[in-house]
């Protein structure tokens, strides 16, 4: 840019304006550092939406062999098992709808008053359907497609199959876009930056079994607090604890938050 000042005629990217633009009015509530809040959710969100949870004592992994469904070399020894599972899945996750907290964490990404930073295990896309924007997906997507040979990424049609071609590379090495066991999560760096940056951290229905989901707490340089239907394996290394189902405490807590 290059500005020359000269009474009331100046340069502004070469055009000649006879007066300075006007920065707007910063807003009142800009003068409030907005308190950063990262939250972790885990299946125990969805759970009330008709999503089944994998570790509970009715869990998805009572049922199904999680090394033959969720491991790479599950997979690779029969892929078309794995898919079976994640298109049960994703039929299932169609028909399901968001609950009154996931509408709830939605309606706090909205406050101006906090910047929140929401993180999730799931790989239901509930949250996005409540209406939370910039969600952190650390074990992928069920509704995304990977392509194992040149990893390109697609929107998965409810139905895959191991002999679907990749649409970039042609080759028939399509998985679906999720974090198996064995397999690095993702975006950890943006995780634990966004933990340990929080003033206020949050685990919401998550079973504090899985690393390294289960040591993010341990990241947290600000308050903690746990919301689950029962004290977790970890909820000791939380401030404070609220049990309870959470359609019901979520709600009630953003809204004590956001007044
Ligand atoms: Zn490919």
């Amino acid at each position: 840019m290059h500005c020359k000042l000269g009474g009331a005629h100046w340069h502004f990217y070469g055009k000649a304006v006879t007066h300075l633009p006007r920065l707007p009015k910063p807003a009142r509530c800009a003068m409030i550092q907005a308190m950063k809040i990262a939250i972790l959710t885990g299946a125990g969100i969805s759970a009330e939406s008709g999503l089944g949870t994998f570790r509970d004592e009715d869990g998805l992994w009572t049922k199904y062999d999680l090394n033959e469904v969720a491991t790479p070399e599950g997979f690779g020894r029969n892929p078309a098992l794995a898919h079976g599972f994640y298109n049960a899945r994703r039929a299932n996750c169609a028909a399901a709808s968001p609950n009154a907290a996931h509408a709830a964490l939605a309606e706090l990404g909205r406050c101006p008053d906090h910047d929140l930073t929401l993180i999730t295990q799931n790989i239901d896309d509930l949250h996005e359907r409540a209406g939370s924007t910039g969600v952190i997906h650390m074990r992928g997507e069920l509704l995304r497609g990977l392509c194992a040979a040149c990893d390109a990424r697609w929107d998965a049609p409810i139905e895959m199959a191991a002999d679907d071609p990749c649409p970039q590379c042609q080759q028939a090495a399509t998985r679906p876009d999720v974090v198996w066991f064995g397999e690095m999560p993702y975006f950890m760096d943006d995780v634990t930056t966004a933990v340990a940056a929080a003033d206020l951290f949050v685990a919401i229905g998550t079973s504090a079994e899985v690393y390294p989901a289960a040591g993010l707490v341990e990241l947290a340089r600000g308050e903690t607090l746990e919301l689950n239907l029962a004290p977790s394996a970890q909820a000791g290394a939380f401030d404070a604890r609220r049990s309870g189902p959470a359609t019901e405490i979520v709600p009630k807590w953003v809204a004590k938050l956001i007044g």
